[in-house]
């Protein structure tokens, strides 16, 4: 496979689909469906999430390693420090490495239960991502991501200093970064300009989730940590009990916002799927695409 540091560097813009590891035969079946009417896009690469409260981990590595011999795809494991020992951590990069997989998205994961709840370091683990990044390196040839948030990490307290431990993290070994999904470019443009004026040229994609019903719209704050754009959320509203007319809504303010981010020299774009292809392809096919160089 190829280092997808080096891809997002050489080959932008990226497009990469992000999928989470299925509990269920029927969720199997249906992840597979997405990934196989994805793949005739070529997309860049994909990755796969790994479970907040274990579980469903094995199945991370089980899908990566699946992906990365039965298709045409590059796959990158996401990888949490929650509750594993750096001994357990290191084994699981090796099972990675065996597998023949490069890429890793090094992430320290929510406290299992309650993602706002106290982050309780594994007696021998780690402390922050950054810690993460160096094991990884430490431990194999691989391409490293981190985590970037437009709005700040919810349990930063300013922008500032969430953009200064950023910077470290990316310091330790990252070769690019992607974001927490966001609605508003500016907030992109901004992260970046924060970054750039500390010093650190790392990539960073952008993560995009399409909204298609008002549950994800809910769901959104949640998980990015900032309040839906108050503009947004009343277009939202105003169609609220349609949801046809919802989803088109989602699709076409998911595109412009692609569409602003590529016009704005964005190094790749990482759609969030829900293990789902339809919407997806709905806004690949909306985007004014950058020709590629020799293609
Ligand atoms: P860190 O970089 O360690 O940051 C955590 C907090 O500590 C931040 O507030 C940061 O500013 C602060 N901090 C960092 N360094 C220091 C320091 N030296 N001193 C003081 N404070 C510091 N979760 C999963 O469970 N599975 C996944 O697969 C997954 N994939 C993700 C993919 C992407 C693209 C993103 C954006 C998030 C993903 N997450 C995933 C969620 C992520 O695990 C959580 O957001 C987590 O709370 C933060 O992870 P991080 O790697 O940014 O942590």
């Amino acid at each position: 496979d190829p280092s997808i540091g080096q891809l997002v560097r050489d080959s932008a813009p990226t497009f990469s689909f992000e999928f989470f590891p299925p509990k269920t035969e029927q969720g199997d079946r249906l992840l597979w469906q997405a990934i196989r009417e994805l793949e005739v896009l070529h997309p860049s690469f994909v990755s796969v999430t790994y479970g907040a409260g274990g579980g469903t981990r094995d199945r991370t590595v089980d899908v990566v390693e699946r992906i990365a011999t039965e298709t045409t795809l590059t796959a990158m494991a996401h990888l949490t420090a929650v509750n594993h020992s750096n001994a357990e951590l290191r084994n699981l990069v090796g099972r990675m490495a065996a597998a023949g997989i490069r890429n890793l998205l090094a992430v320290r994961g929510d406290p299992p239960g309650n993602p706002m709840g106290e982050w309780v370091k594994h007696p021998e683990g780690v402390s922050y991502a950054a810690d993460l990044v160096r094991l990884i390196r430490e431990s194999g040839d691989f391409s490293v991501g981190v985590a970037a948030f437009p709005y700040k990490h919810p349990r930063s307290s300013d922008v500032d200093s969430d953009t200064r431990h950023f910077v470290r993290k990316c310091r330790a070994g990252a070769d690019f970064a992607i974001t927490q999904m966001f609605f508003d470019a500016d907030d992109y443009f901004r992260l970046r300009d924060r970054v750039a004026a500390l010093g650190c040229d790392v990539p960073i994609v952008a993560g995009i989730m399409p909204v298609t019903k008002m549950s994800t719209l809910e769901r959104s704050e949640q998980l990015s940590g900032a309040p839906f754009p108050p503009a947004l959320a009343a277009q939202f509203e105003r169609v609220a009990d349609d949801p046809e007319a919802v989803r088109r809504l989602g699709i076409e303010q998911a595109s412009e916002l692609c569409q602003t981010l590529l016009d704005g020299g964005v190094p790749g774009i990482h759609f969030i799927t829900f293990n789902r292809s339809t919407a997806t392809r709905e806004v690949w096919r909306n985007l004014t695409l950058p020709t590629p160089v020799g293609g």
